[in-house]
């Protein structure tokens, strides 16, 4: 069956898994690419239609066009690093989200409170390089990627190195454990969260240091860097499901007390470092579809769980915006500024 709405979204980061997904929930399929990339779009049948544009800067002057057709935004973290946090809020094309809580998560300071009211342990945070008295990451902002993160044994290490830092920056408390990303959905239709899929993420050239002995290591002048490469899927342990779930349900519990009554809703990620003692630190929370979910186009053994058929995180995303409609709830799953 056709719908008559348009799922659109920014051609990059997960925009064939939203696409896809929306396609085969029955809606019409837009992609806005730049002239780079749009061949490439275009080459999936199941993108109905390709809007190019020199630079996704040049995105808000499309804003209009959009807002008069019958669209709905998919954001994915392209939007967070191509729109300032007003853009966002003043384009009242209707989005699937809650813009209230942007300000949640572009804040380091806010994100921080969110969830240690939501009882998830985050890694401790120095102010200032006397205070470092353990290892720490120090982590520029805005970066991307994890490039430019630095590893920093004690506060001397950090007086000899803090000069390489050229942009802000904040100093966390160094976990030795397994990464995880732990990728959701919460439905506010059926009030119910989903734990998706779960990824961890493959970095240069940190994670190839265990491939050198450690005496080898000694006296090579080789420090650990955080750049992303890629992404592996993972199914974790299921005895420490039940805390994976319970990460997820506070967190959407929480944001319902700071972001408005809608709360954070949609597919979201908590990024996670497992010790030992089998304890998780949160590192972050990323209020959208995240690229770990791209590993899980067909589904994932989560999934598969719930819906015995492939159900991809976009397909989900889409999955909800079709009940909404068929129920005549559009405006539970649409930020509250938006008019159909
Ligand atoms: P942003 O989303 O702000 O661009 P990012 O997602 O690229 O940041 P993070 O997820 O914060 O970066 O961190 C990148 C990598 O650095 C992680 O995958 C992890 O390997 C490492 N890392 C981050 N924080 C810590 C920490 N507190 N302890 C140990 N390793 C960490």
């Amino acid at each position: 069956m056709n719908r008559p709405y348009t799922i659109a979204t920014l051609g990059s980061h997960s925009a064939l898994q939203i696409l896809k997904g929306a396609h085969d929930e029955g809606f019409r399929t837009l992609a806005v690419a730049t002239r780079d990339t749009e061949r490439l779009y275009r080459s999936f049948a199941f993108v109905d239609e390709v809007i190019a544009v020199d630079s996704y800067s040049e995105f808000p002057k499309l804003i209009g066009e959009l807002e008069r057709r019958k669209v709905i935004i998919v954001p994915h973290g392209s939007f967070v690093a191509y729109l300032s946090l007003e853009e966002h809020k003043q384009m009242t094309i209707p989005y699937f989200g809650n813009k209230a809580v942007l300000d949640w998560e572009a804040s380091r300071e806010l994100q921080r409170e969110w969830l240690t009211r939501a009882d998830i342990t985050m890694p401790r945070q120095f102010k200032t390089g006397a205070e470092i008295d353990r290892p720490v990451i120090v982590k520029l902002y805005g970066a991307g990627g994890g490039k430019g993160y630095m590893f920093i044994r004690d506060a001397h290490d950090f007086e000899q190195r803090s000069k390489e830092l050229k942009k802000a920056y904040t100093i966390q408390e160094y976990i030795i454990g397994v990464p995880l990303y732990i990728h959701y959905f919460y439905s506010p239709l059926e009030d119910r969260l989903e734990i998706m899929s779960m990824d961890r993420r493959y970095e240069t050239n940190v994670d190839s240091l265990g491939r050198i002995p450690a005496a080898a290591q000694e006296g090579m002048d080789v420090s650990p860097s955080y750049v992303v490469v890629g992404n592996q899927p993972v199914s974790l342990r299921e005895s420490m499901l039940a805390e994976a779930l319970r990460m997820g349900e506070n967190v959407v519990r929480v944001s319902k007390e700071i972001a408005g009554p809608k709360g954070l809703f949609g597919a979201f990620c908590i990024e996670t470092i497992i010790t030992p003692d089998i304890k998780f630190y949160c590192m972050e929370i990323s209020a959208r579809i995240v690229a770990g979910t791209n590993l899980f186009i067909d589904g994932s053994p989560y999934s598969y769980l719930n819906y015995s058929e492939p159900m991809s995180t976009g397909r989900r995303i889409a999955r909800e915006i079709k009940n909404a409609l068929l129920t005549n709830n559009l405006r539970l799953v649409l930020d509250d500024g938006s008019v159909l």
